[in-house]
């Protein structure tokens, strides 16, 4: 038996004829850079977020760096971050000719503690940007007290939790601006990269547009430095199917979460996530943490890959500590919560196809390994 990370195969088959239409239309059509398709499909994003405006660009990290630049981040200005995200989070900030502050993580949600930025906020600060972390919003009500009280943009890295809410409201559309990523593996897939900036703010979408598409908004007339940047309408054409049952799937992502963690919830050494009450989560991972009186983590990883079962960590290795930061002088310790989740999580296979029986497969391996091979003080089964 093989149970993989995720599964775009069963996805795509569910919905082949619909997609293979919607593909054909498009190259009938003979309109493939932005047009109807795309736009049609900013409407329906927008309406989904329930946000004012949204604008698909060529990628989640292409959103960040353009809502960045349309919030006004330029050379020289701080920006706070997380060190515990992918890598894009902080190096749009970079690509910003900007310098990412880091923050550490509040440890029982992986993101970002509100309670520690304000001590990194200088006269550079410019903005925050939250990571909404394995699908589970920020603490945003505090990030945005603090952003009003120093006059700072808040720009939210949505690229995991897409269709998750905070306190009823859409992530993405809190802030000054949200960022989305249709990155094959994310809960809205596209068959290539894709992204999105949503906002309720006209002039972040105005600039925004502007960004994607050479600084211009009317052909040869540039009025800003721009990039080449846009989603095309292929994409377009695929994520607007499959939107239709976004909701769907997340409501089973949500189910399967919550079969992980009851299952997981008696296994000695094991930590299954916190969700706060005002969070609904997109659930695009499920992550764990093996305390240190837990299985090895290596060793249950081997473990469970030669039972068929795929695992991965996100993110074996802070931001603050990759070679492409180094130059921004951080050290091993600066950020003990970060560090420590880098060394405890693992994330197993989630998506809205996987059966049930495949969770309590995965789950009794682990229980079978973590009672024959937990560390330190003995397991509760001895
Ligand atoms: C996937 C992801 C991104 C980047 O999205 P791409 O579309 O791959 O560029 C940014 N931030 C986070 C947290 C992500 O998970």
């Amino acid at each position: 038996m093989r149970i993989p990370m995720t599964d775009l195969r069963a996805q795509y088959s569910s919905l082949k004829e619909e997609i293979d239409s919607a593909i054909g239309r498009v190259i009938e059509s003979g309109r493939f850079i932005l047009g109807p398709e795309v736009e049609s499909f900013e409407t329906e994003m927008a309406a989904f977020c329930r946000a004012k405006f949204a604008i698909g660009v060529g990628s989640g990290t292409d959103a960040l760096v353009l809502a960045l630049k349309a919030g006004g981040v330029a050379p020289g200005d701080e920006v706070i971050t997380t060190p515990f995200s992918f890598i894009a989070t902080a190096m749009s900030i970079i690509h910003c000719g900007a310098l990412p502050v880091f923050v550490d993580i509040d440890p029982t949600t992986y993101n970002i503690d509100p309670r520690q930025i304000e001590a990194r906020i200088s006269a550079k600060t410019k903005a925050i940007v939250p990571a909404h972390l394995f699908g589970q919003a920020a603490d945003m009500e505090s990030i945005m007290d603090i952003a009003r009280d120093y006059k700072l943009k808040v720009i939210e890295d949505a690229a995991q939790a897409l269709s998750a809410e905070y306190n009823g409201q859409k992530v993405g559309s809190i802030g000054d601006a949200g960022c989305l990523s249709f990155f094959p593996a994310k809960n809205l897939g596209a068959f290539g990269d894709g992204g999105m900036v949503i906002t309720n703010n006209p002039q972040i979408a105005d600039t925004v547009k502007m960004l994607r598409n050479h600084g211009s908004k009317i052909s040869y007339y540039h009025v800003l430095p721009g990039f080449n940047s846009r989603l095309d309408a292929m994409q377009a054409a695929i994520l607007r199917v499959k939107l239709r049952h976004l909701e769907n799937w997340s409501s089973l992502r949500r189910q399967k979460a919550a079969l992980y963690s009851d299952l997981l919830g008696q296994v000695e050494g094991i930590e299954t996530p916190n969700v706060s009450g005002r969070n609904t989560i997109s659930a695009n991972y499920y992550t764990v943490r093996l305390l240190n009186h837990g299985p090895d983590r290596g060793e249950l990883r081997s473990y469970l890959a030669s039972k068929g079962i795929e695992t991965n960590i996100y993110y074996p290795l802070s931001l603050h500590l990759q070679e492409a930061f180094r130059h921004l002088g951080y050290h091993p310790g600066d950020f003990p919560h970060s560090e420590l989740a880098q060394q405890q999580v693992i994330s197993f296979p989630i998506y809205p196809e996987i059966r049930d029986e495949d969770i309590a497969e995965v789950v009794d391996c682990v229980k079978e390994f973590s009672q024959h091979n937990s560390r330190g003080v003995l397991s509760k089964a001895n």
